[in-house]
């Protein structure tokens, strides 16, 4: 899992950081049509509940790689912390005490794109 601190991230989470972790390209199961999709920068787009809002899904627009919001499952106890990313942009008010590398975006990206991601995603998610 990674735990992004990028503006986007704190103000639709409300949250210091969100944690968020890739899971490639994926199908959704929607039954009730209440996914919604907000495009929010010209290459990503974030998928939210349309009956609470809560933030459910991170998209690349191009490629369709996916990453889930690790705050909205209901077990979450197997993630662990892979990396911060986008630690240019953490604010100076808050610190996590854990090892995990600290990457910024442009890290970040080449972190993702290395599958390095998915394999910090914990048991079997
Ligand atoms: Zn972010």
């Amino acid at each position: 899992m990674a735990v992004c601190h990028c503006d986007q991230c704190r103000r639709q989470s409300g949250a210091l950081a969100m944690g968020v972790f890739d899971v490639g390209a994926v199908t959704v199961a929607d039954p009730e049509g209440l996914l919604r999709w907000y495009r929010a920068s010209a290459a990503a787009e974030r998928g939210f509940c349309g009956r609470c809002g809560g933030h459910l899904l991170w998209r690349l627009r191009e490629t369709g790689e996916t990453s889930v919001t690790a705050g909205t499952l209901d077990d979450a106890r197997g993630l662990e912390i892979g990396a911060h990313i986008h630690v240019e942009r953490q604010p100076g008010f808050y610190a996590f005490a854990d090892a995990a590398p600290r990457l910024t975006g442009a890290q970040a990206a080449a972190w993702f794109a290395s599958g390095a991601a998915q394999s910090t995603a914990g048991g079997d998610r």
